[in-house]
């Protein structure tokens, strides 16, 4: 059961350490956010199990990671700087902002004013000074998506690593978009993360490709333990569409506030590899592209057999880690009460999501030859190359329970007085609170196979 509110969220991240509002002691940046201890841990598993997923299971992938500073053109052929824009309104009495689309009626969600501006498209994009003088004639772009520097280095890909048609470039790295109105946490802000793949496939062949990565990343989100009953597909259709885009579908979560996109699924056809081209006329290029008078690259697979050039078409699963952390959390989040009328707070993430893995509790914070036995325990564990293993002496083991099952830790390791007879410990599961007594000799084996 996924929690209630936005707010419950809110709070437990700022209390244990998840997620802060960024430059809070002056004030905070809307729509940017910090992510503290716990939070970094919970992000970077997430990201390195889509890294896993794309890049090492599969042997058609290859990683990439670019710069985030683009150069003004690669945004212009694009279709970025013309097109990359929401609908702003003004409001003429109280001057706020807003993103027409996002308008419930014709008044403003402030004061309330029927005064609006008619809309007009606001640019998206981040632009900032290049070298010491800021006289407006040097500037770059902070990339919109990690996607364009992917078909950028398209021929340095293919060059570098010898593939062939199917083959798709993974990245993960930060985005910004200036969003007129950030919102509800992480899931709408100004810098965030993208997962990126972008895959080549033969025109004709797209179709089919779209369709099986849709079923992919479905069942990457169930393994990330997001209910598939959580998920909606929308075929995006109409004004709607992006300015490449043949056919999209938006896996839709069902939020705390409302039904929104987690990730698109779209068919990016060969406008992107054909707008940065050089020489678009001797190749065929269905999407219609503007001419392009600056690239010095020619974006195209040589078949040397054959001796054809080929435009790919390209699928492209993104899907932002931020909202991604938000689901996850929200799936996890569960309040349980218990056989004796109390309640507690249980983050019930997957272990491989778990920011940390095993917390290591001394039964008492005083006694030598415990704290030693747990730092040992604590050290052998972290060898194992698992993730986090806490060692954390405060010797308040029910209250080390209850703040390791809020932070989503599966297991507890605790050490007494009889480990040091029988080199025992008790293990303590998160989800079932079931606990057993395991030998140090058994440890690795049994914290592996739980937590892997
Ligand atoms: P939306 O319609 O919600 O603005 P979008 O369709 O513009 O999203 P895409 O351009 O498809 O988003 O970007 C791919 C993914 O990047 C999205 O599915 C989302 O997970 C993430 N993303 C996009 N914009 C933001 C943002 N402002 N904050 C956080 N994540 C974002």
């Amino acid at each position: 059961m996924p929690a209630q509110s936005m707010e419950e969220l809110v709070a437990l991240c700022k209390r244990r350490g998840f997620i802060f509002q960024a430059s809070e002691i002056y004030g905070g940046l809307q729509g940017i956010y910090d992510y503290g201890p716990l939070g970094v841990e919970l992000k970077n598993n997430l990201k390195n199990a889509w890294w896993r997923a794309m890049v090492y299971e599969r042997d058609d992938v290859e990683g990439l990671d670019s710069a985030i500073l683009t150069n003004q053109k690669v945004l212009l052929y694009s279709g970025h700087e013309a097109t990359f824009s929401d609908p702003l309104v003004d409001c003429r009495d109280c001057k706020s902002r807003w993103r027409a689309d996002h308008l419930e009626s014709d008044q403003c969600p402030k004061c309330g004013s029927s005064n609006l501006t008619e809309p007009r498209p606001f640019n998206l994009m981040f632009k900032t000074a290049i070298g010491p003088v800021d006289d407006g004639s040097s500037f770059a772009y902070l990339r919109p998506e990690t996607a364009q520097s992917i078909f950028t280095n398209f021929k340095n890909v293919l060059d570098s690593t010898s593939r062939k048609l199917p083959f798709g470039i993974a990245q993960i790295g930060k985005s910004f978009r200036n969003e007129i109105t950030p919102r509800n946490f992480i899931f709408r802000v100004r810098e965030f993360e993208q997962m990126e793949l972008e895959f080549f496939v033969e025109p004709g062949e797209d179709e089919d490709w779209h369709d099986r990565w849709i079923q992919e990343r479905m069942s990457w989100w169930s393994e990330q333990g997001v209910n598939e009953n959580n998920i909606e597909l929308l075929h995006v259709e109409g004004d709607e569409l992006a300015h490449y885009s043949k056919a999209t579908v938006d896996l839709m979560y069902r939020f705390p506030h409302g039904l929104e996109e987690l990730e698109g699924i779209a068919n990016r056809t060969d406008f992107d590899l054909g707008s940065h081209t050089k020489n678009q006329a001797d190749l065929s290029i269905s999407a219609d592209v503007e001419e392009n008078r600056d690239s010095n690259t020619r974006l195209a697979y040589h078949d040397q057999q054959a001796n054809t050039w080929t435009v790919p078409y390209v699928i492209e699963p993104s899907a932002g880690v931020d909202r991604g952390v938000l689901a996850v959390l929200n799936e996890a989040y569960t309040i349980e009460r218990l056989e004796n009328g109390s309640e507690r707070t249980v983050l019930k993430l997957k272990p491989h999501l778990a920011p940390i893995k095993v917390a290591v509790l001394p039964l008492k914070r005083n006694h030598d030859e415990i704290v030693e036995t747990s730092r040992r325990i604590k050290q052998d564990l972290q060898r194992l190359g698992l993730g986090r293993i806490l060692f954390e002496n405060t010797g308040n083991i029910g209250k080390g329970y209850r703040r390791h099952d809020e932070i989503g830790t599966p297991l507890a390791v605790t050490v007494d007085f009889e480990t040091l007879e029988d080199q025992t410990v008790t293990v303590r599961d998160r989800d079932t609170m079931a606990q057993e007594r395991v030998h140090l000799e058994e440890l690795s084996a049994f914290v592996t196979e739980r937590v892997r």
